[in-house]
């Protein structure tokens, strides 16, 4: 099932299908990295495969793996370039309540320097106990073995 119902033509499709314009910095067979059109930081690349999924659960797992191998090469060749850049982050939000707005998988990666600008607004300074996170831990691993065992069976 899609993440979201389908609302007209996909802006990323219509990338892909070069029926919309983008500033492609990369490109093979399988995915597209384009400059963001509002950057947060002096380079924002998107990087998005080819077939269209709404959401990591409708992404082919080859897909997403490419992905990331491509962010890797992104942000070598970022740091090999004339371009000032001391790291990089990858983002990525998948679902509504994290932040998707454009609902074809993509992958942000962000070239960063010191003292940029780049602010995520999170509170990293929570400390649960050790027996919460290891019950979080647990059901989490009882949902990841069910959901194996269902791809296995199947
Ligand atoms: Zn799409």
């Amino acid at each position: 099932m899609p993440s979201q119902p389908d609302t007209g033509p996909c802006i990323f499709c219509e990338i892909v299908a070069e029926r919309a314009p983008a500033s492609v910095v990369y490109e093979d067979d399988t995915c597209v990295a384009f400059l963001d059109l509002r950057p947060v930081t002096e380079v924002h690349t998107l990087i998005i495969p080819k077939r269209h999924a709404a959401g990591l659960q409708d992404l082919d797992p080859a897909d997403g793996a490419h992905l990331f191998t491509t962010a890797m090469r992104l942000a070598t060749a970022l740091r090999r370039s004339d371009l000032r850049c001391d790291g990089v982050n990858l983002f990525l939000a998948d679902g509504e309540a994290a932040g998707q707005e454009v609902f074809h998988v993509h992958l942000h990666l962000f070239l960063r320097f010191a003292g940029d600008s780049f602010r995520i607004d999170a509170d990293w300074s929570t400390t649960p106990s050790r027996s919460s996170l290891d019950e979080i831990a647990g059901r989490l691993r009882t949902v990841l073995t069910d959901t194996e065992s269902a791809t296995t069976s199947a």
